[in-house]
């Protein structure tokens, strides 16, 4: 990657963003693409989230990805935002267009690209969701995408539950969604089509731990699907057991890349390439596949 003063600029801000993924797969994405463009890690305090939006524009920023604690405060500083960001209630990915900032979310594009390549029929199954925070909003859009009949947000906090379910714009309310604490998991379980793990239990440097017992993933039907969005370790202990009880096991790599390359295609109008962002990931990972 060659930088001259026609680079264009492309980027992620967080506070802290030392950790970001990001960086790593859109520049072997623009390099394997021999564009003329860099995407840029920048740190940004929540304190001086206006003005650093303001300054992106002013130096002709293309586009840029949003992590945490920004997701939802940088709504506020759109000129306009996508219906799938407005329904989930957050943004993570941002362009500039005529009319200003225009944000969107790729989370549930990421989420839904390693389901959707399974080439299942949706409509009869029943979706578990472990966890009612931020990344969960995503996960339930994307099962109401698929058209699952049930979705199920399991949560340790019935007023936090509560929230989760009243917090979504009126039009939006998947019908099929209801909120469950973890003591309605014996009954869940064995239903469940697909399982998804939106909690941080297992990741690194935890990674001896599980957001469900051997026992209870035991109850799972055979071939139902396994889905933990934590990508360090990578498989996960939940993962493990899940696949030892005859479940299919996705890791939340596949929706990190596969977010980060709806991003990238909104951004330079091309596919995004996928098995090189995978791969820039896993060197960086040192996970062999
Ligand atoms: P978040 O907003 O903090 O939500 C975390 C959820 O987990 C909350 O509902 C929280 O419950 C629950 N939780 C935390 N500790 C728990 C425990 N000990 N027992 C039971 N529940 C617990 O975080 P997030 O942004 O949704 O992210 C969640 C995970 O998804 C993280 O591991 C993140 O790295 C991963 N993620 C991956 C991707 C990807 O591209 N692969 C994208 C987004 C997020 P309370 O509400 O009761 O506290």
């Amino acid at each position: 990657m060659l930088l001259s003063g026609t680079t264009k600029l492309l980027g992620v801000i967080g506070h802290p963003i030392a950790h970001s993924l990001s960086p790593i797969m859109h520049n072997a994405a623009l390099t394997h693409l021999g564009l003329d463009y860099v995407y840029l890690p920048l740190p940004v305090k929540p304190e001086d989230l206006e003005v650093a939006i303001a300054g992106l524009a002013a130096i002709g920023m293309r586009g840029f990805n949003v992590t945490i604690p920004h997701k939802q405060a940088v709504m506020g500083l759109m000129s306009e935002i996508s219906a799938i960001a407005q329904a989930v209630g957050a943004v993570n990915t941002v362009s500039w267009t005529e009319s200003g900032w225009v944000g969107t979310n790729t989370d549930v594009a990421g989420f839904l690209a390693p389901l959707q390549s399974l080439s299942k029929i949706w409509s009869q199954k029943s979706a578990v969701i472990l966890g009612n925070g931020g990344a969960a909003r995503a996960v339930v859009a994307g099962c109401t995408q698929l058209g699952c009949e049930q979705v199920q947000v399991v949560g340790r906090d019935v007023e936090k539950l509560r929230e989760f379910l009243y917090s979504w714009n009126l039009a939006a309310i998947p019908a099929n969604l209801s909120v469950h604490l973890w003591d309605d998991l014996p009954t869940l379980l064995p239903q469940a089509d697909l399982l998804v793990n939106t909690t941080p239990l297992g990741m690194y440097p935890h990674v001896e731990r599980s957001p469900l017992s051997p026992s209870e993933l035991e109850l799972l039907k055979l071939g139902a699907i396994a889905y933990d969005l934590i990508y360090t370790p990578n498989p996960t202990r939940f993962l493990q057991l899940a696949q030892a009880n005859g479940a299919i096991a996705i890791d939340g790599l596949e929706m990190l890349i596969h977010q980060g390359a709806a991003a990238l295609e909104g951004w330079i109008q091309q596919p995004a390439p996928v098995d090189i962002m995978r791969q820039a990931l896993l060197d960086r990972l040192k996970i062999a596949k």
